[in-house]
């Protein structure tokens, strides 16, 4: 059966129209809060059938319905992203981590909310970053509190409680904290250390660990490049947020079989 599947990636589309107003209207520091109803170039309200994910973007052929302006490609493929990350997080949780065979019923239900939530937070928080140089507060703090909400789940429906997560959360925290005062805040930023905070909470020790070796590796070896190819000089700015989501999402898919592999 696909059905599961096709309503995950629809869910996918509509927080994914979402997470479009949360970066833009946060790269220019307005509210968020009430969806995107207007046209960013003439600033006209949009009809309800000017706003269904994706659809709408094909439907009006990437342009504004009044001032024939292009619509920035960045809100359906970040709408499409979103779909298919929910469609990816669902089915690792399906398959790979025998998820729905392990834990029946409610706390299925609830845990598969909790990861696709998180999910779309790291999704907006990448992508804001890597265009807009921000890390959106809005998608940390609301990541932080579904990352509390999900160890209170697991211990309730559970019974087992990871001790190591919060200390791994102010640690990693005061560790980038301790990183910007040592590099008087070229390396990283405050963004960073909340994002820190964010990835002790969710991976706990010693995933954590595996997070921030992927994130400082892949990101010196991207930077190299950069450089290398002249699209970045020694001193400019390249987002480190992006490269810590990398390592968190691959601590959390590889870290529990690189760990078995050593012991
Ligand atoms: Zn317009």
């Amino acid at each position: 059966m696909m059905i599961d599947y096709i309503v995950v990636f629809i869910l996918g589309l509509c927080v994914g129209s979402f997470l479009n107003v949360l970066i833009y209207r946060e790269a220019k520091g307005e509210s968020f809060l009430f969806g995107r109803s207007y046209c960013d170039k003439c600033k006209k309200r949009l009809a309800w059938f000017e706003n269904i994910p994706l659809l709408s973007y094909v439907f009006l052929r990437g342009r504004c319905r009044r001032c024939h302006k292009k619509i920035s490609l960045q809100y359906p493929l970040v709408e499409l992203l979103t779909g298919l990350q929910f469609i990816w997080i669902y089915f690792l949780l399906k398959s790979n981590l025998t998820f729905f065979s392990r834990f029946e019923g409610f706390y299925s239900l609830l845990s598969l909310l909790l990861y696709l939530g998180i999910g779309a937070c790291l999704l907006a928080i990448f992508i804001a970053d890597v265009k807009f140089f921000i890390i959106p507060d809005s998608a940390v703090f609301f990541a932080i509190f579904l990352g509390l909400l999900k160890l209170w789940v697991d211990y309730r429906y559970t019974g087992m409680i990871d001790f190591s997560t919060l200390p791994s959360a102010g640690l990693t925290a005061l560790f980038f904290l301790f990183l910007i005062l040592l590099t008087k805040g070229k390396g990283m930023g405050y963004g960073d250390v909340k994002l820190g905070f964010l990835m002790g909470l969710l991976l706990g020790f010693p995933d954590i660990l595996i997070a921030l070796f992927i994130a400082f590796l892949t990101g010196a070896i991207v930077g190299v490049i950069l450089i290398l190819i002249g699209r970045k000089k020694l001193k400019s700015k390249i987002a480190f947020g992006p490269f810590l989501i990398l390592g968190t999402v691959f601590a959390f898919i590889y870290g529990q079989k690189i760990l078995f592999y050593f012991y």
